[in-house]
This record gives structure tokens, C-alpha cells and sequence, in this order.
């Protein structure tokens, strides 16, 4: 584990995660996993609340450049990201081989749908069921419900940060879902609404500048960036 800017993230790869999570899908504990980029770390530092939620997830992991970058000023290095797509496509994968449950939570109605049906698609065998991210305060237990009916392995909320991680925390015991992910806008990634960068870029480890140029409208939220990297280059408790 390696704390970024009091951050726990931890120092599996991308291999030894998947293999991680994986054993767990049929256990009985339920886990609460986060992939977390600049935004979220940032979040924290001004939320203290957010910050105590995430010391007590059961796994962080580096869904951006900017954790494997800094890493190294805290003492132990990242290998490389392990992003909410590409870790929650290995454990669909995962389910639909050993014939466990996926259930999708969030978006929109549409891409909700649309997912699925890609899903089903690539993986015939798969046993998946969803439901879009528009509901109210009020539709939460029915919400609660419909998942634990369906009874999945890996549920996989896209909500939007801090929601997701929020629901997820405040509902892990009610929900008793083996492994839960927060994944952001990947509901749609899996629609195929929103493009991932080509490969190229990913690893250019521009990634996150394909999106501001496909998506102008996050620029507002890509000014955490520089921030991020401010904050982690005059952090006093960094290592060198
Ligand atoms: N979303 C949702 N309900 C809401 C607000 C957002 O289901 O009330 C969805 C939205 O449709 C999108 C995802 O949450 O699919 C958030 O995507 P974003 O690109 O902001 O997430 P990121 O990957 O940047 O965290």
C-alpha cells in the first residue's frame, strides 16, 4: 500500500488485482473497491468524511496516470494502472465463465440498456441484469431491492464521484454484493456512447487529454490536474 497524499492505494498490478478480486466473487464478504484518479484524492482533501471513507475501502486502485506518477514521491512505485474498464471487463469476463451474476447501476436509461445488450453479446452465457442512474432519494429501496433479487457477484455502480462511492459504502452490508466497484462513466463505455482513447494514447499515457479533447465540457474538471500535481510536489510529507 502506498498513502498519496493520504490516499491508501494499493500496490498490486493489474494481474494481481484481477486475480484478487476474482477469488472473491464467490465469497461471502462483501468488498468495496475504488478506482481512484486525481479527482477523488483531491475531493478528500478538503472532506474529511470522504477522506475516512476512503481509508476504510477495501481496495484502492490507480485508475489514472496521475496515482502512478506521484507514487514514486511516496516511496514505492506503481507498476501501472488498473482502470475501473478494464478491471471490471476481466471480472465480467470472470462471471460469465463460472456463470455469476453482473449487475449494472447507472447512467442513463438508454446506455444502461444499451450495455447490456453489448455485454450479452460478448459474453452469450452471461447472467446480467441493470438499472439506470436517474432514480430518486425515495426509489433507493427499490433500488436495494432489484439487486439483491438478482443476487450478483460483481455489481458495478456508475454514478458519477463522490455519489457512487457514497451509495456503495452506505449500502455494502444491506447489498452483500462480494464485489462492488464505483466505475464512473464505464456503463457507457460498455454502451459504446463514450469512446475509450485509442491504444496509442493510452500508452502515450495521454489518456486523459484524449478525453478533455473528446469531451471539452470535463475541462472545468480537468483543472484538478495541475492541482493534483501542485499539491503532490509541495506536500510536505513526501518522500523525496
Ligand atoms: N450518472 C448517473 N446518475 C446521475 C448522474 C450521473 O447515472 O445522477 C452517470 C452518468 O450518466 C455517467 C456516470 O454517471 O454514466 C458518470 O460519468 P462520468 O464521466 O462523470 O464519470 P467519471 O468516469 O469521470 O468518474
Amino acid at each position: 500500500m502506498v498513502k498519496i497524499l493520504g490516499v491508501p492505494f494499493s500496490t498490486r498490478t493489474f494481474t494481481e488485482t484481477c486475480d484478487f478480486l476474482q477469488d472473491k466473487l464467490q465469497g461471502e464478504t462483501p468488498h468495496h473497491i475504488i478506482t481512484a484518479n486525481p479527482e477523488i484524492v483531491m475531493m478528500a482533501q478538503d472532506d474529511a468524511a470522504f477522506m475516512t471513507l476512503l481509508e476504510r475501502v477495501d481496495l484502492i486502485t490507480p485508475d489514472g496516470i496521475g496515482a502512478v506518477w506521484a507514487s514514486k514521491y511516496y516511496g514505492q512505485a506503481l507498476h501501472d494502472r488498473v482502470t475501473g474498464v478494464e478491471l471490471s471487463t476481466s471480472l465480467i469476463e470472470a462471471c460469465a465463465e463460472r456463470g455469476l451474476g453482473v449487475f449494472l447501476l447507472g447512467a442513463s436509461p438508454q446506455s444502461n440498456t444499451l450495455a447490456i445488450k453489448n455485454l450479452r453479446q460478448r459474453y452469450p452465457q452471461l447472467r446480467i441484469a441493470g438499472q439506470d442512474g436517474y432514480f430518486k432519494e425515495a426509489d433507493v429501496p427499490e433500488v436495494l431491492a432489484a439487486v439483491r433479487g438478482f443476487k450478483p457477484a460483481l455489481l458495478l455502480v456508475g454514478l458519477g464521484v463522490p455519489r457512487q462511492e457514497l451509495f456503495i459504502h452506505q449500502h455494502k452490508q444491506d447489498l452483500q454484493v462480494p464485489v462492488m466497484i464505483g466505475v464512473g462513466g464505464c456503463i457507457d463505455i460498455f454502451a459504446g456512447v463514450v469512446k475509450r482513447a485509442p491504444k496509442l494514447w493510452q500508452r502515450m499515457r495521454m489518456e486523459w487529454l484524449y478525453r478533455l479533447l473528446s469531451q471539452p465540457s470535463r475541462w472545468r474538471r480537468q483543472l484538478v490536474l495541475p492541482k493534483f500535481v501542485l499539491t503532490v510536489l509541495t506536500d510536505k510529507n513526501r518522500k523525496k
